[in-house]
Formats: structure tokens, sequence, C-alpha cells
């Protein structure tokens, strides 16, 4: 049986508390929210913080408040279950109800939160394995090693994004609110990530992610998600393609195509969505060939699960589906 390390819990009431505790503990911390990430990753050692700040009892940071017509706040603690069934995010963003279906199993998304998602840690073959396992190859450069086991020559970690919901919110040109003791910053999703395994967001670790906004919806907007994984009971994304176009009169006005489980952030697949611009969203050559483009992007690497070539290929088919679901 795995066991929790020792650490000092700390259960603050308010966002300022918590982010005052962030500010006095700095590195030795970490926030919880759910903790279906924290603290197996804890268990494994992966994660070895000697203060964890709950933020289960900060109560402004749980539901969703505003209408589908102005735009909608998801405060970070909701729940991916509220986020499943809530009726506005429904009406406004059906496709993120979806991805958040699509997460895991009924109780880890009972527990397992919006803003926790965000800011899930990226995955590898090489990096979910237990302490002993890891200790048997000298660990890697993610953490306490020296080499990237996927791209032994590589200076930097290639571990993936594996969160469902980023892409999504990246798509549908959502934004986050990050909040620290020196203030309060909001930037959009597709800003929070980087392109790097271990530093894999753009947030200071002194600041906590406590809202998503989701744009107003008009109806002219239409998203969807789409997720290759092993098992559809609950495994994680190795490819999930989010898309969003904004379709007047039939044709496509605006348009934007995110991969994810493909890369350590999701990528953003400008020139295929770019493809789709002016034309009808049925148009099938110009959906061929924006498959054809986000599958250019798609580069998966040997550290998920499935062949490579075939993850790579599934990319164009998922694509499609996705265009073919808001037509
Ligand atoms: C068996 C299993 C299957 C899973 N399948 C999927 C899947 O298919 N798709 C998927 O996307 N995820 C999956 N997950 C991962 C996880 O359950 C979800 O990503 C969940 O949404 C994480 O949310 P949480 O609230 O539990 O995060 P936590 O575990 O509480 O936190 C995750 C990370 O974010 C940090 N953090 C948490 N909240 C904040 C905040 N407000 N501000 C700043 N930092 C914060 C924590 O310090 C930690 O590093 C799976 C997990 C398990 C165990
Ligand atoms: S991509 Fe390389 S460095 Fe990153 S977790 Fe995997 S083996 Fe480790």
């Amino acid at each position: 049986m795995m066991r929790l390390p020792r650490f000092q819990y700390f259960a603050p009431r308010t966002v300022s508390d918590a982010a005052a505790l962030l500010a006095t503990h700095g590195p030795a911390a970490a926030l919880v929210s759910g903790g279906t990430d924290l603290w197996p990753n804890m268990k494994r050692r992966q994660q070895t913080p000697t203060r964890v700040i709950g933020l289960r009892g900060v109560r402004e940071l749980h539901g969703v408040s505003g209408a589908p017509s102005n735009g909608l706040t998801v405060g970070a603690m909701t729940t991916l279950t509220a986020v499943e069934h809530d009726a506005a995010l429904a009406a406004a963003w059906p496709a993120l109800g979806r991805a958040a279906r699509l997460i895991s199993t009924p109780p880890l998304r009972n527990m397992g939160t919006l803003g926790g998602n965000l800011c899930l840690d990226t995955r590898c073959n090489y990096w979910n394995q237990s302490f002993e396992w890891r200790q048997s190859i000298d660990f890697c450069l993610k953490r306490d090693g020296g080499t990237c086991w996927v791209a032994p020559g590589s200076e930097r970690c290639w571990a993936v994004a594996s969160s469902d919901t980023a892409p999504v919110l990246c798509a549908i040109g959502a934004e986050v609110t990050l909040v620290s003791i020196d203030g309060e910053r909001r930037i959009p999703v597709r800003e929070l990530f980087r392109d790097d395994g271990i530093e894999y967001l753009n947030k200071r670790s002194n600041e906590i992610l406590t809202a998503i906004h989701v744009p107003a919806q008009d109806g002219s907007w239409r998203a969807s998600y789409r997720k290759l994984r092993r098992r559809e009971s609950f495994d994680f994304p190795v490819l999930g393609v989010a898309a969003a176009a904004r379709i007047v009169g039939g044709v496509v006005a605006e348009a934007r195509i995110f991969i994810t489980g493909a890369g350590s952030k999701p990528h953003d697949a400008a020139a295929a969505a770019a493809v789709l611009v002016g034309k009808r969203v049925d148009d099938r050559d110009a959906v061929a060939e924006a498959a054809e483009r986000a599958a250019r992007i798609a580069k998966p690497l040997d550290n998920t699960d499935f062949a490579l070539g075939w993850r790579k290929e599934m990319a164009r088919h998922h694509v499609t589906a996705a265009l073919a679901d808001l037509a």
C-alpha cells in the first residue's frame, strides 16, 4: 500500500487567507482542491510538499454565476460533476460539460474540480509510476534524475498535457483569474500553459487559480470535444481535440482547434482552423484540409498509450469528427 508522506494541513476560509499561507510557506506548500491528482502524486513521491493548503472551505471558490448571454464565472472549486450538470453552462457551452463528463469516473468527478483539472500535472509512462519503479531507472529529468527516457538527448521534459477541459476552454476563448498577495490578474486559458513537461503552467508559485470565465454566447458559437483513450470507462486522454466555430448564415466566421495529449500543452492548430473561415462548416474539402493540417501539429512521443503513428493518424480522424459535430 502506498502511504502519504507526513505534512501539515491548512484549511483557510478566504482566498486572501489562502494566498497569505501560500506566500508564507513558499515552495514547501501545495494547494489541494479535490486531491484526485495531488494525493496520488504525493503517495508516489512525485510531489512532496510539507505543507498542504486545502481550498475546500473557501466558499467564494464554489459554484457558477452569471448568465449565458453575459458570460459565466465558474469558481475554481466547482466540481467536475457540477460543471457537467450546470444548466447555464450546458445552455452556453455544452462541449465543456461533455469534456467534464469524459474525465475519469463519477466518484473522482465528485471530488475533482475545474481549477484542479486546469492545473493537472503533465503525464508520462516514465513518470506516473511508484517511487520504487522510478528509482529503479534512476528517475528522470522531471524530478531527481538527469535523463529524459523518452528522448535521452533532450534537455527538456516532454510529459504530456492531459486535462480534458483545458482544450475546450482554450477553444471557446475562456479566461482565468489568478490571485496572490501581490494582487489579481486575468489571462486567457490558452496563455496559462507552457510547452514544458516540468514548468507546465504560466502561473507563479504564489498564485491561486480562483475562477474560470467562459465567454458570452449569442447562439452563433458551436463547440465540440473528441477524446481518444484506451478504456472508455475512465482513462486519461491520449489525444483530445476541441473545436469551436462562430457560424453566421451557415458560414464559418471564426474558428479555433486545440489538440491535447500530443505535447506538453494544448496546442493551437491555428493554421488548420484558418482553412475553415469563409467556408460552410460542412464543406468536405475544407474539413479534410483542416484535419490534415491539425494532424501535422500533433506530434505524439512514445510516452503515453498506443503506437505513435496510430495516434497521429487518429488526430486526423478526431479533428474530422469534431468538425462534423459543429455541423
Ligand atoms: C484514475 C484517474 C483517472 C483520471 N482521469 C482523468 C481524465 O480522464 N481526464 C482528466 O483531465 N483528468 C483525469 N484525472 C485527473 C484528475 O482527477 C482531474 O484532472 C481532476 O480534475 C483534478 O482536480 P482536483 O481538484 O482533484 O485537483 P487536485 O489534485 O486538488 O490538484 C491538482 C494540481 O493542481 C494544483 N491546484 C489545485 N487547485 C488549484 C488552484 N485553485 N489554484 C492553483 N493550483 C491548484 C494542485 O496543487 C495540484 O498540483 C484522473 C485521475 C485519476 C486518479
Ligand atoms: S518526458 Fe522524459 S523527463 Fe519528462 S517525465 Fe517522461 S521521461 Fe521524464
